[in-house]
C-alpha cells in the first residue's frame, strides 16, 4: 500500500480567491487486481477534489481545481501567508511638473 501526499489547489470562480487543501492519497488494490485510489483528508476518507469545492471565503460552489502542479509554476497565485507591509517605494507621478 503506498501513500502520497497531494496539495490541491482550487480556485473561486465567484470571488477568484485560490486555497490549498492537503490530502493523501492511498493506492490500493481491490481483491480483483483493480487499482483504486482512497482520499483521504486528516485521516478521513472523503471523495475526490473536484470542481464543487465549496470557497473557504465566499462560500460558493463555484470552485474549480488546478492541473497538478499548476501553482509551482504559478506561485503568484498563492496568497501570502503574512500581509505584506507597505511598500517602500515613494509614489511619483511620471507627468513632468510644469516649470512655472
Ligand atoms: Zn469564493
Amino acid at each position: 500500500m503506498e501513500e502520497e501526499l497531494r496539495n490541491v489547489p482550487f480556485e473561486c470562480r465567484g470571488c477568484w480567491h485560490v486555497w490549498q487543501e492537503d490530502y493523501v492519497v492511498r493506492h490500493t488494490e481491490d481483491d480483483h487486481g483493480n487499482e483504486a485510489d482512497v482520499w483521504l483528508r486528516a485521516g478521513l476518507r472523503v471523495p475526490p477534489p473536484s470542481s464543487g469545492a465549496i470557497c473557504p471565503q465566499c462560500g460558493c460552489q463555484q470552485a474549480t481545481t488546478f492541473p497538478d502542479g499548476y501553482l509551482r509554476r504559478h506561485p503568484e497565485l498563492i496568497p501570502p501567508a503574512e500581509p505584506r507591509g507597505p511598500d517602500a517605494t515613494p509614489l511619483l507621478s511620471p507627468v513632468p511638473r510644469p516649470l512655472y
